[in-house]
């Protein structure tokens, strides 16, 4: 049976195949009552869009674009039953990349259609949803500093590669409480928090997490200068990341982070406001999507 209304939301500046035009005869061909059709050409604009979707009792919604979209749109689908299906036709495809969605539009598509519909959880920092990672410290800066060209060119590596060009920025004092009790005080330069395992150009910050049961991973990194850096990193793409002495990882359903100063936080790879204090908890269960038969 297909969906009776089926909406797509669109960052139209992004390119996969044969573009807009095939995933809406790919659509058609598998056949909605009703076609909603939204084309934005900022992230934060979806977010608008994705409400219209469910205020217009939308049955499956795609999403087109990478995480930065897939971010607004599930923040703003959050709970509300909706299944979401992923064309991963952004710069950074991570939730779709650790889902198996691959980028190409028929596929993508057809899992839409015929794929199972998973129950994932969202994690949720100062009031908004995110899917992949969320964080402070230098992974936001890396993402804010990733310049245009740079990212087109080698896409989630230059992530990686303008981290690297602020080894030299300054710790800051920060406190993590998680579920309530006092874990870790101290000088950090990192403070991640993750609902899937990799989290930036293949380098798995979170070893065992996963994205159904019901916690988050938590991780602080008080690596201070270059070398220090460099070793983590290394580390993080070679081997297990907890293994790292400058990595301090676990889990909780809460977590509340006081920094020193204000510092710019990033949820999925866009950057946020700064902000001192980060309150977030697991959302279980908050996003239906639509994901590859199990292999
Ligand atoms: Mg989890």
């Amino acid at each position: 049976m297909s969906p009776a209304t089926v909406a797509v939301i669109a960052h139209r500046k992004k390119t996969l195949g044969g573009g807009l035009d095939e995933l809406r005869r790919l659509i058609t061909d598998e056949g909605c009552d009703t076609l909603l059709w939204y084309e934005v050409s900022k992230s934060r604009k979806a977010v608008k869009k994705a409400r219209r979707a469910r205020e217009a009792g939308a049955d499956l919604v795609f999403v087109w674009g990478g995480d930065g979209m897939v971010q607004r749109c599930v923040a703003a689908l959050a709970g509300s039953g909706t299944a979401v299906a992923i064309v991963p036709a952004g710069t950074a495809n991570l939730l779709a990349a650790n889902l198996g969605i691959p980028q190409d539009i028929a596929e993508a598509v057809r899992i839409g259609f015929h794929g199972p519909q998973r129950k994932l959880d969202l994690g949720k920092v100062n009031g908004e949803h995110f899917a992949v990672m969320a964080g402070a410290g230098f992974d936001a800066a890396m993402i804010e500093q990733a310049d245009r060209k740079l990212k087109d060119q080698f896409g989630r590596l230059a992530y990686v590669w303008t981290g690297l060009r602020h080894i030299n920025d300054d710790a800051v004092p920060v406190k993590i409480k998680i579920d309530g009790t006092k874990w870790f005080q101290g000088e950090a330069s990192c403070v991640l928090l993750g609902n899937v395992s990799t989290i930036t150009g293949g380098i798995r910050a979170f070893d065992d997490a996963k994205p159904d049961d019901g916690w988050m991973e938590v991780g602080v990194a008080t690596a201070e200068g270059a070398l220090d850096w460099a070793r983590t990193l290394g580390r993080m793409a070679a081997g297990r990341s907890d293994r790292s002495p400058f990595v301090q990882i676990t889990r909780a359903k809460a977590v509340d982070i006081t920094f020193g100063a204000k510092v710019r936080y990033e949820l999925d790879g866009g950057s946020r406001d700064k902000a001192r204090r980060l309150k977030a908890r697991i959302d279980p269960g908050a996003l239906i999507l639509c994901v590859p038969e199990p292999a």
